[in-house]
């Protein structure tokens, strides 16, 4: 069925904390118990969850400090609980499926008798943590923009919903910039669809790098792309914007042997009280639609009041 063990522990210095004991539980008591593991595991479906329950039911019957579960291909690294010198190891495999290498930790060693009943609980794991990594690919996939893996529409609005509540919640400033690459179609029409496909995965990178881990880039559609920046005001909205402006504008796009250049034009719009989603959102793109208006290439913000500022229009638009 299921683990390949590699157990094994490392003793690099002794425990700072003594430990309780704990008293076993006799046979009758560990099937209940792992009767009721069994069915609590199959309630959820979320990852983080999951893992956290199978901690908590570990840590009722015998000491682990805290567990360290990675699934390379998934990009998944997810730490519980403390950290300890000794650790058992285990990679989660069925006959279809890979699930990843999972590590308990804790300040003693683990004796033969543990290691059975770790062995058995993990038994328990292994389909519901499947099902929950399965969950969570399709989950990915449905939210996911194929072309430049940023989010997509549907993840989009619900990004955008839940950061309104937190920042009316917290009272804390919120911005978002709508961008549109320059006269794309001429890329589309000149060089082909491919290269235009190219331009798009190109200029999604360029924005996912110039922007901070906590901002939140989206293809809106086409050659359109929302950043939502979380705890960010106008002012700072516009210095993030202006970066992604330059960078893009200064950047060469390799595509079928050829180096292209490309710009983008801006709209920049920050929460106001009483905006919905769609007011932040129809603020940027007026901006957006200024930004063309004024020769492209350049950031515009539009403020609740409908003042439109230009922040900047240098000449470039596209060479190609
Ligand atoms: P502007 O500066 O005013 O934004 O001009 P534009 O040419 O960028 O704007 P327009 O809306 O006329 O053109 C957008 C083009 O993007 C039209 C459409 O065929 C193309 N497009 C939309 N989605 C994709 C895609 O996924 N791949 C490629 N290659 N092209 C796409
Ligand atoms: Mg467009
Ligand atoms: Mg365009």
């Amino acid at each position: 069925m299921l683990t390949s063990v590699n157990s094994g522990s490392a003793a690099l210095k002794a425990p700072k904390k003594s430990m309780r004991s704990r008293a076993p539980l006799s046979p009758d008591q560990q099937l209940t118990a792992n009767f009721k593991l069994s069915q609590s595991l199959q309630t959820t479906l979320d990852l983080n969850e999951l893992l956290e329950m199978f901690l908590n039911h570990l840590q009722e019957i015998m000491q682990v400090s805290g567990l360290k579960y990675q699934h390379d291909s998934q990009e998944l690294n997810i730490q519980l609980g403390g950290k300890g010198v000794h650790h058992c190891n285990y990679r989660l495999i069925t006959p279809q499926n890979n699930l990843g290498e999972i590590i308990f930790n804790r300040s003693k060693r683990f004796n033969e008798a543990e290691l059975t009943t770790l062995e058995t609980l993990l038994g328990l794991l292994v389909y519901p943590l499947r099902n929950a990594l399965q969950y969570r690919e399709a989950v990915q996939k449905a939210t996911q923009d194929p072309l430049t893996g940023t989010g997509n529409r549907v993840a989009l609005d619900g990004a955008l919903k839940r950061e309104l509540l937190m920042a009316e919640r917290y009272q804390q400033a919120l911005s978002m910039l709508v961008i549109d690459i320059d006269l794309f179609k001429d890329i589309n029409d000149k060089f082909g669809h491919s290269c235009g496909d190219d331009v798009i995965r190109e200029v999604a990178h360029a924005t996912v790098s110039v922007t901070r881990d906590t901002d939140m880039t989206f293809r809106y559609g086409g050659e359109e792309f929302v950043v939502i920046l979380t705890k960010t005001a106008e002012d700072e909205a516009l210095i993030i914007a202006e970066r992604i402006r330059e960078f893009i504008a200064m950047s060469h796009i390799s595509s079928g042997g050829q180096k292209l250049s490309t710009s983008v034009s801006i709209g920049v719009s920050s929460l106001q009280s009483n905006d919905c989603v769609k007011d932040l959102f129809i603020r940027a793109d007026r901006a957006l639609y200024e930004a063309k208006k004024n020769g492209r290439n350049c950031v515009m913000v539009q403020a609740a009041n409908n003042n439109n500022k230009k922040r900047k229009a240098p000449k470039a638009i596209i060479k190609a």
